[in-house]
């Protein structure tokens, strides 16, 4: 359970070059990048490693809540890393263990993220379990916080529930606004979205509906 998730006090107080040390300044100690992209629940890892070479300039970020799920992925990257040591490829991803329903803020500034992915979220398909989901109004303001305007939260699910869940309460939250069908055919992302995951993959291999819903960032309110 949480009393056992490390996590820093502050985004500051997290040690970064941990997790990306090619992007550490030598001399300064500072590093010269922040993590941009976020891959919520990212299982074993199969989206970060298909964005890695399409966001070469991006940090991007795997939180998991499962320990050895994480532990794979950790060494998958490594494993990575290795057999692509002259072409300094896959610097650019890590993976984290934490609750992402938790301690974001104590990982994300205000603004910082680009991007944030939430694929094949656990359906939690009880209707007492349904505020175990990841997307509730409540997080959707740490979400929105965490995020800059103009940045986009990317979902994908086979349950159609779930789907339909998560587009009412993107809908009825002020800081989020639907991106349209148009925009998600031509959106990389939605592409490799659509196939880069383990559990995308198995429902590619039984023939399951995939349903994606993308929405934008808007700016906080001016209040006059
Ligand atoms: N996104 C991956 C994919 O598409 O293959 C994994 C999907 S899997 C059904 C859902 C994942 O979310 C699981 O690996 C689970 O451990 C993780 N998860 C559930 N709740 C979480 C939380 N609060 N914080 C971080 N990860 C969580």
């Amino acid at each position: 359970s949480d009393h056992q998730l490390e996590y820093p006090a502050s985004p500051a107080e997290m040690d970064w070059a941990k997790l990306y040390p090619h992007l550490q300044d030598e001399a300064t100690g500072e590093m010269t990048k922040k993590v941009t992209i976020a891959d919520i629940g990212c299982g074993f890892g199969g989206l970060l490693v298909d964005l890695s070479p399409a966001f070469p300039e991006n940090l991007i970020l795997g939180m998991e809540i499962r320990v050895q799920v994480t532990n794979y992925v950790e060494d998958r990257i490594i494993a990575l890393r290795a057999q692509n040591k002259d072409n300094l490829k896959y610097r650019n991803i890590n993976v984290l263990r934490g609750n992402a329903m938790k301690f974001l803020p104590n990982f994300f500034e205000k603004s910082q993220l680009e991007k944030m992915f939430f694929c094949f979220p656990d359906p939690h398909f009880k209707q007492r379990k349904h505020k175990a989901r990841i997307i509730t109004n409540t997080l959707l303001s740490e979400y929105a916080y965490v995020l800059k305007e103009g940045g986009v939260i990317y979902t994908i699910t086979d349950v159609e529930d779930l789907h339909l869940w998560m587009v009412k309460h993107l809908e009825e939250h002020p800081l989020f606004e639907r991106l349209s069908e148009e925009w998600e055919n031509n959106d990389t992302c939605v592409q490799i979205m659509r196939n880069a995951t383990e559990e995308g993959k198995k429902v590619e291999r039984k023939k399951g509906d995939k349903f994606v819903a993308c929405f934008k960032r808007l700016p906080n309110p001016t209040i006059i």
